[in-house]
C-alpha cells in the first residue's frame, strides 16, 4: 500500500518535471524566495525544533540557522544567468537531516525532490514536513518521514539521483539499493577524522580550537576531530589546555551550560556511554541517561585496539593515542579508512604539508578544525568508506545537474563530409 503510493508520488514528480514547469528561471527564483519566506517566517520554529532534539545550545542553533538562511542568496549566486536545462532531473531523493542541500537541489537546478529527513531528530523532521511543504511547490516538492522500513521500500522506487547523508553502513545499503536502478549516488558519510599535533606548537590555541571542533552540537558532526595523534609529552602538555580550554567554553559543570548539547537519541547514548572504558579518563565521563548528558570528555593513553579506537564516536569524547612522531601518525593514518578530513597542527608548515600529501581524505584542514567546512568555494564530500561525491557551494549545484554534451549542426556543407564516409579511397585517406 505505501509502496504503491510513494510509487504515484514519485510518479507525479516525474510528471511535473516532464512538463517543464521547473525550468523557467523565474519559477526557480520564485521558489527559493519561498525558502526565504520560509527561513524568515518559520525562524522561532526551526530554532525550538532544533533546540528540543539537540538540548537547549544556543550556539548551534545560531548557527544552523545561518547556515539555512544563506543557502537561498546562495542558489542565486550559483545559478547560472541563462538557466539551463536541467537534463536528467525527474524525482530525486534528498535524505539524511541535511535540510541545506535541499536549499540548492531544488529551486536552483531545476528539480523534483522527495526529501527524507532523519527520524533521529524528530522536532525537525516535523518542522521540514509539516511547513516547508506550505511555502514549495508541492507538486515539485515532497516530503516524506519515514523510518527504516518504510525508506527501505522507498528506495524499491528508480529515482534519477539519490544524495544521502548518513553513516557508512547505511551508505552501502543506499548504494545498494541505488544499483539496482543503476541510479546515481552522493554519499555523504562519516568516520573518523584524525588530528595530529605536532610537538611544535601553541598548545592553548590547539587545545581551544580541537575542544571547540570536537565538543561543538556535542561531539555529533561529521567533521569534528575524532582522535588526537600526538607524542607522548604533547598529550601531557595538552590535557591541563583542554581543561582550560573546556572550563573556558561551558564553565565548571557543563551540565548547566547552554552552550552543551545532549546526545540525539537513547541508543546513540549508551553507544558512546560504552566507548568510556577506553584508555584512562582525563577529563571529563560523567554521564546522565534520563538527559543523554556525557560530558566534555578526554582519554589519555588509549590504545588502537580500545572501543572508542574501533568506530567514529559521533559524541563528546575526545581520545588520545601517543605516537612517536608524525611519521609514525602518518602511517597510523594510512592503516584505516580514508576519512571525511585530516586535521594537522605544527607551527612549522612543512610538517602540515607532510601530513597533508602523504595522507588521503575527503578533506583537510590544518591549525584549525571544521573552519573549511564555511568555504563555499571548496568542495566538500568524503573519499572510501568517508563518502562519494562532493557539494557546498557551485558545487551542490553541479551534483544536482546533468551536464548533457550538445552539438546542434546544419545540413548544409555536405561534400565536405564525403570525406569521412566510406569507400575510402587510397585519396580520402591520404595516402
Ligand atoms: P544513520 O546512517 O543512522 O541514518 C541516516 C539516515 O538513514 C536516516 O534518515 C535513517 O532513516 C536512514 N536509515 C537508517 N537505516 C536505514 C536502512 N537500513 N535503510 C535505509 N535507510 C536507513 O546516520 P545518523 O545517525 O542520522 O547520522 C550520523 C552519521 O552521519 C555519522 O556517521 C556522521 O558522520 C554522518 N554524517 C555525515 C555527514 C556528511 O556530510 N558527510 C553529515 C552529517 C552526518
Amino acid at each position: 500500500m505505501l509502496l504503491a503510493a510513494r510509487g504515484r508520488l514519485r510518479v507525479h514528480l516525474r510528471a511535473t518535471w516532464l512538463s517543464g514547469k521547473t525550468r523557467p528561471m523565474e519559477y526557480r527564483v520564485a521558489q527559493l524566495e519561498a525558502l526565504g519566506r520560509f527561513l524568515d517566517e518559520k525562524k522561532q520554529d526551526i530554532l525550538e525544533a532544533t533546540a528540543s532534539d539537540m538540548g537547549k545550545v544556543r550556539g548551534i542553533r545560531g548557527r544552523i540557522f545561518g547556515a539555512l538562511s544563506t543557502h537561498p542568496s546562495l542558489g542565486f549566486r550559483i545559478m547560472p544567468s541563462t538557466a539551463p536545462c536541467p537534463q536528467a532531473g525527474g524525482a530525486r531523493r534528498a535524505g539524511g537531516h541535511h535540510v541545506t542541500v535541499l536549499m540548492a537541489c531544488l529551486p536552483p537546478a531545476g528539480n523534483c525532490v522527495i526529501v527524507k529527513p532523519s527520524e533521529t531528530s524528530k522536532n525537525t523532521e516535523r518542522v521540514v514536513a509539516e511547513m516547508l511543504s506550505c511555502y514549495l511547490d508541492n507538486d515539485c516538492f515532497a516530503v516524506v518521514t519515514a523510518g527504516v522500513q518504510e525508506t527501505t521500500m522507498l528506495l524499491e522506487n528508480k529515482f534519477d539521483y539519490i544524495f544521502f547523508t548518513g553513516s557508512t553502513s547505511v551508505g552501502r545499503i543506499i548504494m545498494t539499493a541505488a544499483a539496482k536502478h543503476l541510479t546515481p549516488v552522493t554519499l555523504e558519510l562519516g568516520g573518523k577524522n584524525p588530528c595530529y599535533v605536532s610537538d611544535t606548537c601553541d598548545v592553548q590555541n590547539v587545545a581551544r580550537r580541537v575542544a571547540w571542533g570536537r565538543f561543538f552540537n556535542a561531539g555529533q558532526t561529521c567533521i569534528a576531530p575524532d582522535y588526537v595523534l600526538c607524542s607522548v609529552e604533547m598529550q601531557e602538555k595538552l590535557m591541563p589546555a583542554l581543561r582550560e580550554a573546556i572550563t573556558e567554553f561551558f564553565g565548571s559543570n557543563p551540565r548547566e551550560s547552554p552552550d552543551f548539547g545532549r546526545i540525539m537519541g537513547d541508543k546513540q547514548f549508551r553507544r558512546i556511554r560504552a566507548l568510556l572504558c577506553s584508555g584512562r579518563v582525563a577529563i571529563g565521563g560523567q554521564t546522565d541517561e534520563k538527559e543523554r548528558y556525557i560530558a566534555p570528555t578526554v582519554l589519555a593513553d588509549v590504545l588502537p585496539s580500545d572501543p572508542a579506537m574501533q568506530e567514529e564516536i559521533f559524541g563528546p569524547i575526545l581520545p588520545i593515542v601517543v605516537v612517536a612522531n608524525m611519521d609514525e601518525a602518518i602511517d597510523f593514518i594510512n592503516a584505516r579508512s580514508q576519512p571525511l578530513v585530516i586535521y594537522a597542527f605544527s607551527c612549522d608548515s612543512k610538517v602540515v604539508n607532510q601530513v597533508l600529501e602523504r595522507t588521503s581524505s575527503g578533506g583537510f584542514c590544518g591549525n584549525d578544525t571544521l573552519m573549511h567546512v564555511t568555504l563555499t568555494s571548496l568542495p566538500f564530500g568524503g573519499i572510501g568508506n568517508s563518502g562519494l561525491g562532493k557539494y557546498h557551494g557551485k558545487f551542490t549545484f553541479d551534483t544536482f545537474t546533468h551536464h548533457r554534451g550538445c552539438l546542434h549542426r546544419n545540413m548544409g556543407l555536405e561534400a565536405l563530409n564525403a570525406l569521412r564516409y566510406p569507400p575510402y579511397s587510397q585519396q580520402k585517406l591520404g595516402l
